[in-house]
């Protein structure tokens, strides 16, 4: 099981390298890799697990993270609206287009990686467009994709995918966002 202690932080190298596609289908070794993340975001989403193993909660987690330079991500979150749950472990995923209207997190970004005194606005496409390799951990079954993601898990998609560039948000932090709308959780909004 992945802890805090097994996540590196800002300034370790690993976290700045760019990741390396994976062999398809995946290997053993790969879907446990996905497997281990989606259970650590999971697990930081309980409270009791929250306090009694002292996780920061996440809705992603990214290989280099856990120090895997290989493009893998796992995402566990609703959407805006709370209503459809998006379970994805990704693999190899490309963005093949991302739209010109921006939009960003009204409460700013934060990231396992790096300290929460850093959360800040970054500027997201509001829409995108992904090729992606998934991994179904219940079933074990693997579909190539095109995903379509708009609004929150398409800010989720992008902060993962840019982990596997080396790319961390801080590097992208703004102050403000001037004339670019936020986007509108219809639920408590610490997700
Ligand atoms: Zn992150």
């Amino acid at each position: 099981m992945i802890l805090m202690k097994d996540i590196l932080q800002e300034g370790n190298p690993t976290l700045r390298k760019r990741s390396i596609d994976v062999s398809l289908p995946l290997t053993d070794e790969d879907k446990t890799v996905l497997s281990q993340m989606m259970e650590y975001i999971i697990n930081s989403q309980n409270p009791l697990l929250v306090e009694q193993y002292a996780l920061r909660p996440a809705v992603g987690l990214a290989a280099p993270q856990i120090g895997v330079s290989k493009r893998l991500f796992a995402i566990n979150t609703f959407d805006e609206s709370g209503k459809k749950c998006y379970c994805l472990a990704v693999a190899n995923p490309k963005i093949i287009s991302a739209s010109e209207e921006k939009t960003y997190l009204n409460g700013g970004e934060g990231c396992l990686s790096v300290d929460e005194s850093r959360n800040g606005l970054v500027a997201r496409s509001k829409r995108i467009k992904a090729k992606a390799h998934l991994f179904n951990i219940d079933t074990g079954e693997e579909t190539d994709v095109t995903l379509k993601l708009s609004g929150y898990v398409a800010v989720v998609f992008q902060h993962e995918y840019d982990h596997l560039q080396g790319i961390l948000f801080v590097d992208k932090v703004q102050p403000v966002l001037p004339g670019i709308n936020p986007i509108v959780f219809s639920v408590d909004e610490e997700k």
